[in-house]
Order: structure tokens, then sequence, then C-alpha cells
């Protein structure tokens, strides 16, 4: 029951219908018996200053933020994190004393579900992305921050890419990143070496969408993971699987950027495997 004490937290995007933090977070308040509620907000493009200016006027303790404001949403903080600068988008936010701090937990959930599947160093490794959108660029510098080696891009507008790579040299100058045009030989060569394949675009979200890689680039020494958790078997991880690859969907990033933004507004650490449970009754 909320009190005149209740925390509150949103989440704001558009649409929001389908999103799964209310139930995974409610349940971790109440797990850990913390007078918080958890609500969504879907919130018209035009609105989001009026909405957020409101959200910090009702004295809401935090937020989540999704598709369409990650970006959006940064001019209209007093703050935020290093890993929110690099990655240019912002996931979650406190209010503190009056003041809007933004972060980003993606790609650090990302990387926190990498290594609970998988016990290999990201150091000096190899990754190929297939995107080049808000998810991409979480997940690449994520792993730059953990220090791989190099990086390729692939996207199916080269420009997105292009400012993808740009931003990564200016962070990370020592990682070397590479932009490839097309599902050609150079790429083949790229992935024998990596170890890592990630598919961020949207492709396999819909039923009847293909993989966004064809078949013949995978090989099975590769980890390869899709951001995308329902379906949970996409057309890219049913290829992984046929060629004998280790994979994960992306359900493990959702759970562990939850549990990040939950500690970031309770100071206490998620009770993750409550959260994972709740997300399974979806
Ligand atoms: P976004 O910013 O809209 O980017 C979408 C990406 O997909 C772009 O690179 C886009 O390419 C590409 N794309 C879309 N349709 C395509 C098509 N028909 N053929 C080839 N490429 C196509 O979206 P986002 O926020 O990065 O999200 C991307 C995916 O990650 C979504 O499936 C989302 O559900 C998932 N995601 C998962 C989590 C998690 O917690 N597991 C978190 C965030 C996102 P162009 O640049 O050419 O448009």
């Amino acid at each position: 029951m909320n009190t005149g004490n209740t925390r509150y937290i949103a989440i704001i995007g558009h649409p929001i219908i389908h999103s799964l933090s209310p139930r995974m977070h409610q349940a971790a308040f109440n797990q850990l018996h913390l007078d918080y509620c958890y609500l969504p907000f879907d919130i018209s493009p035009e609105k989001l200053k009026n909405g957020v200016e409101a959200l910090k006027q009702l004295g809401f303790r935090g937020f989540n933020v999704t598709i369409p404001f990650k970006e959006k949403i940064i001019p209209l903080l007093d703050q935020i994190s290093k890993e929110a600068a690099i990655i240019g988008a912002v996931n979650t936010v406190l209010i503190e004393n009056g003041k809007l701090k933004g972060f980003n937990t993606d790609g650090a959930g990302f990387v926190e579900s990498l290594k609970k599947k998988w016990t290999f160093s990201l150091k000096n490794k190899s990754a190929l992305i297939l995107g080049a959108g808000g998810a991409a660029k979480a997940v690449a510098a994520q792993l730059c921050l953990n220090q791989v080696g190099s990086i390729g891009i692939v996207n199916r507008t080269r420009k997105k890419a292009d400012q993808l790579k740009a931003r990564l040299k200016k962070h990370f100058p020592k990682v070397e990143v590479k932009v490839f045009a097309r599902f050609g030989d150079d790429l083949d060569c790229f992935l024998k070496k990596a170890h890592l394949l990630v598919n961020s675009t949207s492709v396999g979200l819909h039923s009847g969408d293909d993989s966004p890689l064809p078949s013949q680039f995978f090989h099975k020494q590769l980890k390869v993971c899709d951001l995308i958790y329902n379906p949970s078997m996409t057309s890219f991880l049913k290829t992984a699987q046929k060629k004998g690859c280790s994979f994960i969907n992306g359900r493990g990033m959702l759970l562990y950027q939850g549990a990040l933004a939950f500690k970031i507004w309770t100071g206490k650490t998620a009770p993750v495997e409550v959260m994972s449970n709740a997300l399974s009754l979806a």
C-alpha cells in the first residue's frame, strides 16, 4: 500500500505498454520491503520537458528512460555519468536534492550478462556489432571500457556506423574500429578472428524476420549475443545454435541494467533472482 513515505520511480517512453521494467522493479522493491512504487508513463515527445519537470516537482526518486528519449533527455539533466557521456545516452535518472543525475546502465548490464554466461576476459578481444543505434552505442562503449582490442561495425545506414566509429575513436583512440560496408570478404576475415558477435539491430523483433547476418559468417568459436529478448530465440540465435556457437539473448542485459539502476535509486544490492523470476512470468 502506498503511504505518505512512499518513494516513486517512473519509466518514461513512447510507447511504454510493452515494458517489463515495472514488474521487474516492483518485485524487487517488495522483496526487500522497500516502500517504493514503480510507475510507467507514456509521454508524447513534445511533452518530454514538462513530463520530466512534473516528476521532479512531485518528488520522484528517479526514473528509467526508454525509446525514444534516451538521447533527448540529456539536455534536461543537471549532470551525467562518465559512461553516459561516452555513450551519449541515458537510461536511468536519479533525482537528489532537486538535481537530475543521468546514468547509462545498458552497457554495463550487457557486459554483466556476458560475465554470467562466460568467464573469458574481454581484454584485447575482438567483437563484431551489427547495428549502430542506441543499444549498439552502449554495447560498443562498454566493450571499450572493458578494454577490447578491436570492434567491427556493420549497419544498414553507413553514416551512422561512421558516426559510431568516430565517437569510439574519440574516447578510445587505442581500440581498432572498422566499419564494414557490406557482407563481403573483409567481414569474413574479421569474423574468423573475432570472439564476440552481437546483434544490436531490431531485426528479429518481428516474426518472419531473417537473421541480420547470413549464416556463412558464423563460426563455432564465436560467442553470440542477441540484445532482443522477446522472442527469446530469434533467427539470428537459431543460426548461431545450428553452427554450434554458444549464445545468449538480451534478457540478461535487461535484468542487469535493471539491477544497476535499482542500486542507484535505493543504495541496495538488487535481488537479481527475484527480478529474473518476475521477468519469467511475463
Ligand atoms: P535504434 O536506436 O532504433 O537502432 C535500431 C538499429 O537497428 C539501427 O542500427 C538500425 O539501422 C537497425 N535496423 C532496424 N531495422 C533494420 C532492418 N530492417 N535491416 C537492418 N537494420 C535494421 O534501437 P536500439 O535502442 O538500438 O535497439 C536495438 C535493439 O536492441 C532492439 O531490438 C531492442 O529491443 C534491443 N535492446 C535490448 C535491450 C536489453 O535490455 N536487452 C536494451 C536496449 C535495446 P539503421 O541505422 O540503418 O536504421
